[in-house]
This record gives structure tokens, C-alpha cells and sequence, in this order.
């Protein structure tokens, strides 16, 4: 027996989730069906404004509710502190740690040539059009402490190196696998104040 339309297209929905199999589609879709109308409503309307309610910097590439974002468009950052970050949830978790006022630039992933994440396919060119506009004086590399991030920070370290900025990157004592995105603000915090140079 099949589930009625409605039922099975929300299932296939939030079988599409990261992280979420058939099993737990089917709990959340009659999850979205035994609570009020109201919460399925206000469900939708979320999905259905994350894209008109939000924009992307066109300095940093983060996602802000204005572009230039909030940080870009703030004179009281360090202009000349810039970090690099795989992704705009690792900006927000460096940004909670409230141990850094530089900028940011989102390069958009880390490099994984397997899955077809090259330099390329990355924000370097636009990095360095940074580089050469802004002049900052110190570029962070702030990855996740796993394979791929260090190859980016190896690659980006290479790459930058010519341009003669001084090039620095989160201290080791972050757990080898760690997400910076789940690492609590404390041991961030830590890693960031104690960046060295590369
Ligand atoms: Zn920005």
C-alpha cells in the first residue's frame, strides 16, 4: 500500500536531507502531518524565503540579509586581517568565538580533487583580486583539521606565498577530525589567539 501523494512527496523531500534515510523521512513527513496546519505553514514559508530573504556578499561571500554583509560594510573591522573559511557556517562559528575583528573571504569548500573540488571550482582567483585591492596584511587559513583541510591550507598557503602577506593558520589542539562548525567557541577561540604562521 502507498501513502497518499502528499504524504509520499514530503517524504521524498526530506529523504533529500543530508543525513536523512527513508526511516526518518517517513517520522518527520507524519511528524509535519499530526502537528496543527499552522506549524506545516510556517515550515513552508521558511523554506519557501530562504532564498528571496537572504543574499550573498559580493566581497565576502558570506550570506547576510544585505550585500556588502554586515562585517564587510563594518569600518570598525581590521581592514588588514583577512580569514579564509571553507563556508559561511565556519564564518559564523569563528564570528561567535568573538576572538576575531578582521574580514573574511568564503572560498566556497575545501579542496577534494576526488569530488571534483579543484582550485578552480574554488574562490581563489577572487581571493586574490582581494589581495591585490585591499592589501591586508595578514591572511588566516581557518579549516577543519581533517585531509582535505590541510591540502587547502598547504595549496592556499602556496599560492599566497608570492604575494608577500604574512600568512597564518588555527593553532594545532583542535581534535584531528573536528568540524569548526560544532567546535565549541572556547577551543576556537584558543586555536584562533594562537594561530601561527605558516
Ligand atoms: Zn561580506
Amino acid at each position: 500500500m502507498r501513502y497518499p501523494r502528499a504524504i509520499q512527496e514530503l517524504i521524498t523531500h526530506f529523504n533529500q536531507l543530508p543525513g536523512v534515510g527513508p526511516k526518518t523521512a517517513l517520522r518527520y513527513a507524519f511528524f509535519v502531518l499530526q502537528n496543527p496546519a499552522e506549524f506545516a505553514q510556517k515550515f513552508a514559508a521558511a523554506i519557501a524565503t530562504i532564498h528571496t530573504a537572504t543574499e550573498l556578499c559580493s566581497v565576502c561571500y558570506g550570506i547576510d540579509e544585505r550585500n556588502p554583509c554586515t562585517i564587510c560594510s563594518d569600518p570598525r573591522r581590521d581592514q588588514a586581517t583577512l580569514c579564509v573559511v571553507a563556508d559561511d557556517q565556519d564564518r559564523h562559528a569563528i564570528e561567535t568565538t568573538n576572538e576575531y575583528r578582521g574580514l573574511y573571504h568564503v572560498l566556497g569548500g575545501v579542496l577534494a580533487p576526488l569530488e571534483g573540488m579543484t582550485p578552480e571550482t574554488l574562490r581563489i582567483k577572487e581571493l586574490l583580486a582581494r589581495l591585490g585591492a585591499q592589501k591586508p596584511k595578514e591572511i588566516v587559513l581557518a579549516f577543519n583539521p581533517d585531509m582535505d583541510g590541510e591540502s587547502t591550507v598547504l595549496a592556499l598557503a602556496r599560492i599566497l606565498k608570492p604575494q608577500g602577506v604574512r600568512i597564518s593558520r588555527l593553532a594545532r589542539g583542535l581534535p584531528i577530525g573536528a568540524d569548526l562548525e560544532y567546535t565549541d567557541q572556547v577551543t576556537l577561540g584558543d586555536a584562533l589567539r594562537g594561530r601561527r604562521e605558516v
